[in-house]
């Protein structure tokens, strides 16, 4: 199993192929363990999620998905997708109504999403604290909460670095 892939050095340059690579391993192994199977069509939607640190939307990956597979239909996107989630191989970013492929799917995590909006990349970061102390302020006022969004949109380490110039995706 390869190592878990920090947000720090996502931001930077890096060798992307680890992070797909780590992405497809991650969901053969979850697969097995549960006994499903990583069709085709869930391992390619989950390939083109993971392409870069983009989010991409539904619509986006059937495009994509149909220089493949031309016939394919908004429901194969969205069964794969729910597939996907559920598994904890992507996550939805309700902000941008747009997933990313998730990078530590083999450990329990409870993330925060940083997207920033001039490069549009995304990456997830531990948030457990802020979760605990949001859920016991929550119970304090006798509240029961069962979902959490996190996701907060700003300008990542590469962009600041290198100013308006930088479209790159990695
Ligand atoms: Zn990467
Ligand atoms: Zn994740
Ligand atoms: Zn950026």
């Amino acid at each position: 199993m390869t190592q878990n892939i920090d947000s720090k050095t996502l931001q930077g340059q890096h060798h992307h192929r680890d992070c797909i690579d780590h992405a497809l391993q991650t969901a053969e192994q979850i697969c097995l363990k549960k006994g499903v199977r990583l069709t085709a069509i869930r391992k390619s939607v989950l390939e083109l999620i993971c392409a870069n640190h983009k989010a991409i939307g539904a619509y986006e990956l059937l495009d994509l998905f149909r220089a493949q597979d031309p016939k394919a239909k908004p429901v194969t996107i969205y069964r794969a997708l729910d597939f996907l989630m559920e598994a904890g191989l992507v996550h939805k970013i309700e902000s941008l109504n747009a997933f990313i492929g998730c990078l530590q799917a083999e450990t329990q995590h409870k993330s925060a999403i940083l997207i920033c909006d001039q490069c549009k990349n995304a990456y997830e970061i531990d948030a457990s604290p802020v979760y605990e102390s949001l859920f016991s302020l929550s119970e304090e006022v006798q509240f029961k909460p069962q979902c959490l969004t996190l996701e907060l949109h700003g300008l990542c380490a590469n962009c600041r670095k290198t100013g308006v110039q930088n479209n790159q995706s990695f």
